[in-house]
């Protein structure tokens, strides 16, 4: 009869419930024979080899001993009774005890053997499979043969420099002792555990269930091993760093050794070495989530999964370093190195050499730095004290990141992105390595950035949407229309680009809505009435969350204060756009500053929407300079209010009448004054001079301000009452100007060359450009030495909520294309 294997490991057989349902799984899977391995309870193998740590520090155990009693004594009464019962914990009273005098021997001692270690670290999975194997006894009723097999009367191992090896020759007969080849039914095997040549219990290492599993599946030929866990599979990463990790369907044995290799504990790396060996499949599934299929890994992964597959970190890394001029050209360094490491029993996890041969370095475990360091100085003291070796340095507190798949290879690009990725999310790259294989590419990182590490990069992947956290302040007209369009959006964005669009946060100055893991924007209006006082710090922490890797904060407001706390935000790594035109008009020292901060820092400041709303002048400014172009002269109407009022302003009507008439359609601040003054166009006049190359102050610009002097100080009301006692000037400068054949204009004009920069009324013929706008329309004329002749004009809709909120929006894609590492 064939054999299939199923492996429980911890968390399946973590409480009576959990038990209930593996024996429920076993007795569900058909007639075929299985042999169930298990692992011990969750925790218990740490909590043993916690006692033995007590006893040896002759710390009193008793208490966690006692802890371990009442788990599984409580476990064994949920799920069986009488005999049954009786007979599992007479057993388990026995090995306490043992335990107990082993604990109290290593207590005299003062010191544990590894084989001490070994015997009371096995017991977990003495326990739970004598339990499993009664519940299933008691479940089938005597209707299957239950057999309940200790491991290390079966398995013989040795040690390996990679890790135990299996002694086949002396395990197989003692196999066919205790399952012959007429077994028909189930046997219910212990992980961990197996014996030495000696016979003496050991253990296969640290999560080795898995690879007992795959020992068991190749010497009972069995046609599949699965593997049972509480995750639906493999994932793209480890669920509880990567929240977006998606399950994996199918990897190759490659694949999945290399992610287990650098830390993917879902399936431990050797237990791929038997199944390769008998091409058995392995099958990863959720013990509590039967619907799902699982990942299934064979010889050959599914090639249609893009070139990565998953990314997995490994902490607690050290990085030596050996560096000599002394080394350059010498051969047989390398083989020396890893020759005393080798001898040393030091495990190396990556290697890098740079091609110059100047320095070796390599990763070891954290905990052995001290001992590797010790024994490189040894093997090098000649070369050391002869200067040809000038350091041995050790750099603790790192981490490994692996891209995974088989599909990397030949496949160009994918380094780049990896680097790309870490690179825009600010993370320090100390070493690289890639395999000859190039199934793998791993990167050493300080370890306290890894989970940013590990999800910038899994984003980038595609292997989730790519995500961004967005918080809006100020959702007025403007930020209300954006959180429009991005509701309307989002949708497309997401299943066109893979492009995750996160509003976490809105704010105004009052109020402030926090939403986890986003805040529904189809409702957003209506919660905002009820939502808790703003508090901006706790706002800019709820956006930054260190789950997703980019954090994106809109500030929609016109607010000063608000402007002031790019500079940290931007510090912190926090990307910012806005419409907002203080922080660019303000004092040219933090306008650089923040300058200066994008720069050296990788995160993007964007401002689109500070001149011409939507249109893009900024944009083409820049590709103007960044191309080398040399800006002479920009001008243009750069406020949508003055435009309507000068294009409808002819004379026939008085000009207050006009202003009226603009500021009860909503064209006009609720202040015309705010419009009239001409200090919104001069702070988008500086805002292009310093974009320009020019580094003008907004004192330094001449306005003429279209307000009476004798209105200045006025209410709104009082103010729009007089306003009719100075039309007559207004009306004698629209007749002389019609008289001339021109039109008047409020333009403001730089004189990149010359310094300097004006806003006022002007005239212009009726042919020129500023006299054909219509309706709010901005214009904006470049004059440079590739456009001299004819200048480079930016036209269109310069004002009004949407458009605005359309410039914005067209900023947020482009951070997100650059941040995505893609040229596309
Ligand atoms: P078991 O007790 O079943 O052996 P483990 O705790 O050893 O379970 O392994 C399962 C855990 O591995 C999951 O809960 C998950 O947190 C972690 N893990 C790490 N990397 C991955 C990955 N790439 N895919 C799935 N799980 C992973
Ligand atoms: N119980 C062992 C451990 O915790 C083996 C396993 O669970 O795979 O390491
Ligand atoms: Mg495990």
């Amino acid at each position: 009869m064939g054999w299939i294997v199923h492996k429980f490991g911890g968390t399946s057989v973590a409480d009576a419930r959990c038990i209930d349902t593996v024996a429920s799984i076993v007795t569900g899977t058909g007639d075929g024979n299985s042999a169930v391995v298990v692992s011990a309870m969750r925790g218990m193998t740490d909590q043993l080899l916690g006692l033995i740590d007590r006893a040896v520090a002759r710390e009193p155990f008793a208490d966690t001993l006692a802890e371990i009693e009442a788990r599984y004594t409580a476990t064994v009464g949920e799920l069986l009774d009488g005999e049954r019962a009786e007979t599992v914990l007479a057993a388990f009273a026995k090995d306490i005890s043992d335990i107990h005098s082993v604990l109290k021997a290593l207590s005299l001692v003062g010191a544990a053997s590894p084989r001490s270690r070994a015997l009371v670290a096995g017991f977990g999975e003495l326990w739970s499979a004598r339990l499993l194997t009664a519940t299933l006894d008691r479940r089938l009723g005597g209707r299957r043969q239950v057999v309940f097999v200790d491991a290390r009367k079966v398995l013989v191992i040795e040690a390996g420099e990679m890790g135990p090896i299996v002694v086949w020759d002396e395990t197989r007969p003692k196999l066919a002792q205790v399952l012959p080849a007429d077994f028909a039914g189930i046997a219910v095997i212990t992980g961990f555990i197996a014996s030495d040549r000696e016979g003496l219990p050991t253990t296969l290492g640290r999560n080795g269930s898995d690879y007992s599993a795959s020992i068991f599946g190749a010497l009972l030929s069995a046609d599949e091993v699965n593997i049972w866990t509480d995750v639906d599979g493999v994932m793209s990463g480890d669920p509880r760093r990567v929240p977006e990790a998606t399950v994996i369907p199918r990897i190759s044995y490659n694949e999945a050794m290399e992610l287990a290799y650098f830390g993917a504990k879902v399936i431990h790396p050797q237990t791929m070495a038997p199944a390769i060996a008998h091409r058995i499949p392995i099958r990863i599934r959720n013990t509590f989530n039967l619907d799902h299929p699982g990942t299934t890994i064979a010889a050959r992964s599914a090639d249609d999964n893009g070139a990565v597959k998953g990314i997995s970190g490994v902490d607690g890394v050290a990085l030596i370093n050996l560096e000599g001029a002394g080394m350059i050209g010498v051969p047989g360094t390398a083989d020396r190195l890893f020759g005393a490491l080798r001898e040393a029993g030091v495990s190396v996890m990556l290697i890098s050499q740079g091609s110059s041969e100047h320095s070796i370095c390599f990763a070891v475990p954290e905990s052995s730095a001290d001992r590797v360091r010790k024994v490189v100085e040894r093997a090098f003291s000649v070369e050391l004290e002869q200067g040809q070796v000038q350091r041995i340095g050790v750099t603790r507190g790192c981490g490994i990141l692996a891209v995974v798949g088989d599909g990397m290879a030949g496949a160009p690009g994918t380094a780049g992105r990896f680097f790309r990725t870490l690179g825009h999310s600010g993370i320090n790259v100390i070493a690289i390595a890639q395999g000859a294989s190039e199934r793998n590419i791993s990167a050493v990182i300080s370890a306290k950035d890894m989970t940013r590490a590990l999800r910038a990069v899994h984003s980038s992947f595609y292997l989730s949407a790519k995500t961004v956290a967005i918080g809006v302040i100020g959702p007025g007209l403007v930020g209300g229309a954006l959180l429009a369009q991005l509701a309307e959006a989002s949708a497309r964005l997401r299943e066109k680009f893979n492009l995750d669009l996160r509003v976490r946060a809105i704010g105004s100055s009052r109020k402030m809505l926090l939403g986890e893991p986003r805040i529904d924007l189809a409702k957003w209006k209506e919660r905002f009435d009820d939502a808790e006082p703003m508090q901006l710090d706790a706002f800019v922490d709820h956006v930054d969350t260190d789950y997703l890797p980019h954090a994106v904060l809109i500030d929609c407001t016109a607010s000063q204060d608000i402007a002031e706390k790019y500079r940290g935000w931007l510090e912190r790594g926090i990307h910012v756009i806005t419409p907002n035109k203080r922080a660019h008009s303000g004092p040219i020292a933090y306008y650089e500053e923040l300058k200066r901060l994008t720069r050296a820092a990788n995160v993007y400041f964007l401002y689109e929407a500070t001149v011409g709303a939507g249109l893009p002048v900024i944009q083409t400014l820049k590709d103007l300079v960044e191309t080398g172009d040399e800006i002479e002269n920009i001008s243009g109407i750069f406020s949508g209010t003055l435009a309507y009022l000068f294009n409808v302003f002819d004379g026939k009507r008085p000009f207050s009448e006009i202003v009226r008439e603009a500021r009860a359609r909503g064209y006009t601040e609720p202040d015309p004054r705010d419009d009239l003054s001409g200090m919104d166009v001069a702070r988008k006049a500086v805002i292009l001079a310093r974009e320009a190359g020019l580094p003008l102050e907004l004192e330094q610009i001449e306005v003429e301000s279209l307000v009476p002097p004798a209105l200045a100080n006025a209410s709104v009301d009082e103010f729009l009452d007089r306003l009719a006692d100075f039309d007559a000037p207004m009306a004698a400068r629209v007749e002389a100007s019609a008289r001339a054949g021109t039109v008047l204009r409020y333009v403001a004009e730089v004189d990149v060359r010359g310094g300097t920069a004006r806003v006022r009324l002007q005239s212009f013929p009726k042919d020129h450009p500023f006299a054909n706008i219509s309706l709010t329309d901005n214009i904006v004329q470049f004059v440079t030495k590739r456009y001299c002749d004819n200048p480079l004009i930016v036209r269109g809709p310069g004002a009004g909520p949407d458009v605005t909120a359309a410039g914005i929006f067209a900023d947020l894609l482009r951070l997100c294309s650059m941040l995505s590492g893609n040229q596309d």
